[in-house]
């Protein structure tokens, strides 16, 4: 059993923190909490802010790659979309996992104890199997391992490359399976390797999966009782292209499907009509915002307020890695709807951590974590209130101050990954930059 003393955690259900919190972790599991009581002498002094581990839920690891490599140009999504299939040709298992291993890391290092890694790079270049089909999977999943955060690998059907059905081509290639019984097969080969692992499903867009075989991702998915995800109306071409094709929007189209529901998250939700509002929330689908990746690629600004009031529970995801920095990306949520309505006040700071936290842990499978409560799993992040941009912060308001760079400890299912704002098995910066100019084919010395 170990013990730590926090001087202000935020617990769960909570709408603020509470002082001086004694907390008890035995097998990797919150065993008690109790409030107002003071340090005992065997107790780890927990400074500044105490919070749940915090869940990243929608990741590309290898996008990791273009930051700061596609930001001085203009252009568009689509444009940027070259550079990534760019970075996404060079890449094989060995040099995924580094990649993925030094992301991962840096994801620990901000405060995220659990990802959602949409994964479609599942094949050679030229599309032809590796003699393990889901090598690049498992190198995923031992990067998460290593990097020591949990990971659910969301196994990506990826089979057309427009939303009329035209085949994959070039860059492409690897993402395809032939068809959703080719990738259903594939993935029920797959046996992840370790504790900290599971699997979901997603259907990349509908840009990607042939309506008619939507319903095949969507069943195994209900059959495994896994997650299931979907990029979702990120841009308007994709709307456009399904109305003229379809006659109604991406989500008319998966909600005719049988894709939506509880176990399903759609991504960005950027540009939905008051229809696609109601079917979302009204099957109790969540949605994952991407703040910091839809302003980077111009994207737009969903609806995020209306999309709760919908009923659809928020996430969060750094998506692209322009950024890796949950607290961004969860006050995005609130300055995002100010900049869109001229008016403060939209989400409360309790509401912005559940998406952080809870919410996105349970989109991704895990419904024991991303909560400080007894009996969940022993996540903990402590974030600094004594830094330059947190000196003098109400505990309260520190997801509006505070960066990623103000995390000073990490604990993953009761062990410590992060200890004083340093990763205890990885030197990040240093596999960032080696991974990183490995991935371009550059020399690194
Ligand atoms: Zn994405």
């Amino acid at each position: 059993m170990t013990r730590w003393h926090a001087a202000y955690a935020w617990l769960d259900g909570r709408t603020g923190p509470d002082p001086d919190v004694l907390i008890e972790v035995t097998d990797g599991r919150f065993t008690t909490i109790d409030v107002g009581v003071p340090a005992p002498p065997d107790a780890t002094r927990l400074a500044g802010l105490v919070l749940p581990g915090l869940a990243n839920t929608h990741s590309h690891a290898f996008h990791r790659a273009l930051r700061g490599r596609t930001h001085t140009g203009g252009g568009t999504f689509w444009t940027w979309r070259e550079r990534m299939y760019d970075v996404a040709t060079r890449l094989d298992p060995d040099s995924y996992l580094a990649l993925a291993r030094a992301t991962y890391a840096e994801m620990a290092l901000a405060g995220i104890t659990c990802v959602g890694e949409f994964h479609y790079l599942h094949h050679a270049p030229d599309g032809r199997p590796y003699a393990d089909p889901n090598a690049m999977g498992a190198a995923l999943v031992e990067a998460a391992a290593q990097a020591g955060v949990r990971l659910t690998l969301l196994d990506t059907c990826y089979l057309t490359a427009t939303v009329d059905g035209k085949p994959l081509a070039g860059p492409q290639l690897r993402f395809g399976d032939g068809d959703a019984a080719g990738w259903a097969a594939r993935v029920d080969a797959f046996r992840p390797a370790g504790d900290h692992a599971r699997l979901g499903a997603a259907i990349h867009s509908v840009r990607a999966v042939p309506a008619a075989q939507l319903g095949d991702v969507a069943g195994w998915a209900a059959a495994h009782d896994a997650p299931l995800h979907a990029h979702l109306s990120e841009q308007p071409a994709e709307n456009e292209a399904c109305l003229a094709y379809h006659g109604t929007t991406p989500t008319g189209l998966l909600a005719g499907a049988g894709a939506l529901g509880p176990r399903t998250t759609a991504v960005h939700a950027t540009h939905i009509t008051r229809a696609d509002l109601t079917t979302l929330g009204g099957s109790g689908t969540g949605v994952c915002l991407c703040p910091t990746t839809e302003r980077d690629l111009a994207d737009g600004i969903g609806p995020a307020r209306a999309i709760a009031d919908a009923g659809s529970p928020l996430s969060l995801g750094s998506d692209s890695h322009a950024v890796i920095d949950p607290f961004e990306e969860a006050r995005a949520v609130e300055l995002d709807e100010r900049l869109r309505t001229r008016r403060r006040g939209h989400f409360g700071a309790g509401e912005l951590l559940r998406a952080a936290g809870p919410a996105g842990h349970r989109a991704l499978g895990w419904t024991d974590a991303g909560r400080i409560a007894v009996g969940a799993r022993a996540d903990l992040v402590a974030v600094r209130l004594d830094s330059v941009r947190t000196a003098g912060v109400e505990p309260v308001g520190a997801l509006f101050a505070a960066t990623a760079a103000d995390v000073d400890l990490v604990l993953v299912d009761g062990a410590v990954v992060v200890r004083d704002g340093r990763h205890v098995r990885v030197d990040v910066p240093a596999e960032l930059a080696r991974s990183v100019a490995n991935s371009y084919g550059e020399d690194v010395a």
